[in-house]
């Protein structure tokens, strides 16, 4: 729909209107109505490159398009009966739990291994853990490969599937030969075409999941939802969505908790969404009710950091990882707020 800032076209603006329009297969219908014109288009109206040149012209105010732009992640798209499958659970029919150490620290294995049996004792069905980890400062720890083979091996003791973070080529390839069931793209890659071109590409046709954070600068959710489709179109339908808060972060918080966010996910997308509490606000004593207001927004699970001993772990878990206990309570009240929302309690 072509909205002008003239309440009507001139003769020669509705042609320049028109040959733009023609140019990409469509044609423009006028709606009349009592004082002003609107401009209707006829036709696939999604091309960016046509919505820009309309955009372009001193006259139009603005193009709103009826039909969405993510042919595939649209809540309409063909793909709107997909399931995404991971740990023994179809996301979208019960709660889904994924919970481990923010990062994997390669020199003490044991702790690793000891919070992958805790979590799943807890109610996890799938672990988390930090091979390579996308960090502000370029002298802080920086990942290192050999966490892999013992992400690998906590998920061999413990039959947890695993989810863990790319952030280029060499680390896909690594992760993927390994045999993760779950890539993780951060909140720093989530805008990174390239590297959700490569996912998307490399995981074409498989079984394996993305799990995509919603970037630390995503404004509209539109935006969000673009961005599974770069992945999405290379043929792969098993992106999980993951609100993680954006910036500016509320006082005192790490970020901006978003969890508000997943009605209108849910509304324009089919995609399940786990949301991660822990980046969110960015401390052990919040992460309980960010995780409780997220599953009563309707998230379909969540994605929590967990240690057994959050102070002996790097990277984040000292100020943000849950204890086990802790996590087993989340994950029954999570577990009773989805009865609830489904109108299954009482
Ligand atoms: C993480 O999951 O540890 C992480 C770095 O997340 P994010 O990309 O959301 O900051
Ligand atoms: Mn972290």
């Amino acid at each position: 729909m072509i909205i002008p800032n003239v309440n009507k076209l001139s003769d020669e603006q509705l042609k320049e209107v028109s040959d733009i329009v023609g140019g990409f297969g469509c044609r423009v219908q006028v709606i009349t109505g009592q004082e002003r014109c609107i401009y209707a288009i006829i036709g696939d109206e999604r091309n960016d490159d046509m919505v820009t040149k309309l955009e372009g012209l001193t006259y139009i105010n603005r193009v709103d398009r009826i039909q969405s732009p993510h042919k595939l992640m649209d809540v309409r798209s063909s793909l709107a009966t997909h399931k995404v499958k991971i740990g023994g659970v179809t996301l979208g029919t019960e709660p889904f739990f994924c919970a481990g150490p923010c990062t994997i620290d390669p020199k003490n294995p044991q702790l690793t291994i000891e919070t992958a049996h805790a979590v799943k004792e807890a109610g996890a069905h799938a672990l988390r853990g930090g091979v390579w980890k996308p960090r502000t400062n370029p002298y802080s720890y920086q990942g290192d490969a050999k966490a892999l083979l013992i992400l690998m091996e906590a998920s061999r003791a413990t039959g947890l599937p695993v989810d863990t973070e790319v952030m280029d080529e060499e680390h896909l390839q690594l992760a993927l030969e390994a045999g993760v069931d779950c890539l993780q793209i951060g909140a720093r890659n989530a805008l990174n075409y390239a590297l959700l071109r490569q996912v998307g590409h490399a995981i074409a046709g498989s079984g394996v999941c993305v799990l995509l954070k919603r970037s630390i600068h995503m404004g509209a959710v539109q935006e969000f939802i673009s961005a599974a489709e770069y992945i999405v179109q290379l043929g792969n339908p098993n992106v999980i969505l993951c609100p993680r808060g954006t910036q500016p972060a509320l006082d005192g918080y790490r970020n901006h908790p978003d969890e508000s966010i997943v009605p209108l996910l849910k509304e324009r997308t089919w995609a399940p969404v786990v949301v991660d509490p822990c980046h969110s606000v960015g401390k052990a004593a919040y992460v309980p009710a960010a995780s409780l207001a997220a599953m009563a927004y309707g998230a379909d699970g969540l994605c929590i950091e967990c240690n057994v001993s959050p102070g002996k772990g790097i990277g984040d878990d000292p100020k943000q990882a849950v204890t086990p206990d802790v996590l087993k309570t989340i994950i029954q009240q999570a577990r009773a707020l989805w009865k609830i929302r489904n109108g299954r309690m009482g």
